[in-house]
């Protein structure tokens, strides 16, 4: 069968090379794509025109096109922005044979509007933080106003902000100084035209995906990314310097009560008339009185996909499959055990505000032959001589397997030494965090 996968990061390198594995799997289709989906070769390749020239967009318009033009079986979806354009919906009724794995729009409101998501977690008795939603900035500031004090909270822009649109104050003037940065002064567009009030809370995160069929879901492993740019969690916010799973921190049992959280959200959606089918992924916090939701992501996580992949045990295309059709418990989704992934992001230095790009990336070909490890590229380009150069700030993603997670990040931490892109007086333009996992790791330890 012909797949095609839209979006451009290391996380559909990481969905292009499992789906690929499957025996059903005929070709990958990756609309735009990147320098390593372009050199993968094999059954993997980058959306090109009717005149063979490379597409450099994902719009509905595009997507069409390309999937009635190379006969797709299926259709996945990698990044939000094109499920909250409702590609899927174009899809279903252009192309209603075509299998499509992501949500409709109306599934990717979990996403798109966190007050949507806020009201829908509280009427279904899914753990959150307590919230209010304001449409007016003088609302939003008599309600702070009104709270104790001491009583911390968390101000965070409705819509899509690039995952930069949670304030986090730490005093009640902070706080109403982010309703106004949000409500007032527009920082973040019309995604703050309503913003949602939530208090504090405090715990570890994880990252919790499920695949889901429109009826029920199935968790996957948790997974914990690093946000920050620097160690120590230091520096600006990222899309995410590394993650590891499975994460240490999520017990068996919290695992349960999280899928527990997303099979009913699956259900509650159905009963709204708004199947979801895809992933859905739960941001948790695991407070003292047990995991809440932060938030939905309607679809895989990046980076959390380059290390829960690689531990899937069974066929993607079949799981895949199974989502669409609706059909999630007639298979086993299979996880190998015993086994740990660790991801390094490899980032060009000024990431995540200025960068350069264009940087020729070295030792590649010796880091593509090492046992156990996987490097996915993100931001990076082919050029017509076959040089695989950097064009993004996230560049690679360099994902090691081991027994235990010890294992896991020396096998990533060994290949990513062996990679450089350099400015011309050969100065080093890479940048990684040397504390990936670390954290999970020395708490096992003691
Ligand atoms: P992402 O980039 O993951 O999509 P986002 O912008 O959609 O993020 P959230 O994940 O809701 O926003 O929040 C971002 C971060 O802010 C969380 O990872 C968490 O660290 C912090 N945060 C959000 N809500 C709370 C809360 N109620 N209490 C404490 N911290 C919070």
């Amino acid at each position: 069968d012909t797949v095609v996968l839209i979006g451009s990061g290391g996380r559909e390198h990481a969905l292009a090379v499992a789906l690929a594995q499957s025996p059903l799997v005929k070709e990958v289709i990756v609309c735009p794509g990147n320098g390593g989906t372009k050199a993968e070769g094999g059954k993997i390749s980058n959306a090109v025109d009717s005149d063979g020239n490379p597409i450099s967009k994902q719009d509905n318009d595009t997507v069409l096109e390309l999937v009635k033009r190379v006969n797709a079986k299926m259709v996945v979806v990698g990044p939000e922005q094109p499920l909250v354009d409702g590609v899927v919906d174009v899809l279903a009724v252009e192309c209603p044979s075509v299998k499509v794995f992501g949500p409709s729009k109306a599934g990717a409101e979990l996403e798109a509007s966190k007050a949507f998501t806020k009201d829908f977690l509280q009427q279904h008795d899914i753990p959150t933080a307590k919230y209010q939603n304001f449409t007016s900035a003088d609302e939003a500031i008599a309600y702070v106003k009104a709270l104790d004090p001491n009583d911390r909270q968390v101000v965070k822009a409705s819509g899509l902000a690039a995952g930069k649109g949670v304030l986090l104050p730490t005093t009640q003037e902070e706080t109403i100084e982010a309703v106004k940065e949000i409500m007032s002064d527009k920082a973040f567009g019309a995604a703050g035209d309503t913003c949602v009030i939530e208090s504090f809370m405090t715990g570890p995160e994880a990252s919790c995906l499920a695949f889901c069929d429109g009826k029920t879901a199935v968790l996957m492993p948790a997974a914990q990314d690093h946000k920050r740019a620097l160690d120590n969690d230091e520096g600006l916010n990222t899309g995410g310097m590394g993650a590891y799973a499975p994460a240490p921190c999520v017990t068996p049992e919290m695992h349960k009560e999280i899928e527990a959280m997303c099979i009913k959200t699956v259900e509650k959606m159905a009963e709204r008339g708004t199947p979801y089918v895809g992933v859905l992924y739960a941001g948790m916090m695991l407070t003292p009185n047990g995991p809440s939701m932060l938030e939905y992501n309607c679809r895989f996580g990046d980076p959390e996909t380059q290390v829960v992949l690689p531990l899937l045990e069974t066929d993607l295309y079949e799981v895949m499959t199974a989502c669409c059709d609706g059909k999630l418990d007639s298979i086993d989704v299979r996880f190998k055990e015993n086994v740990s992934a660790a991801t390094v992001v490899c980032a060009a230095k000024g990431y995540p505000e200025s960068y350069p790009k264009g940087m020729a990336i070295q030792g590649l070909e010796q880091a593509g032959s090492v046992d156990n490890v996987k490097v996915y590229h993100a931001g990076t380009k082919l050029d017509d001589e076959n040089v695989t150069r950097c064009s993004g700030g996230r560049v690679l993603a360099v994902t090691g397997m081991g027994s235990n997670l010890t294992e896991a990040l020396a096998a990533s931490y060994k290949t990513v030494k062996q990679i450089t892109f350099e400015d011309s007086n050969g100065d080093s333009l890479m940048h990684y965090r040397t504390d990936i996992a670390k954290g999970a790791i020395r708490k096992k330890l003691r």
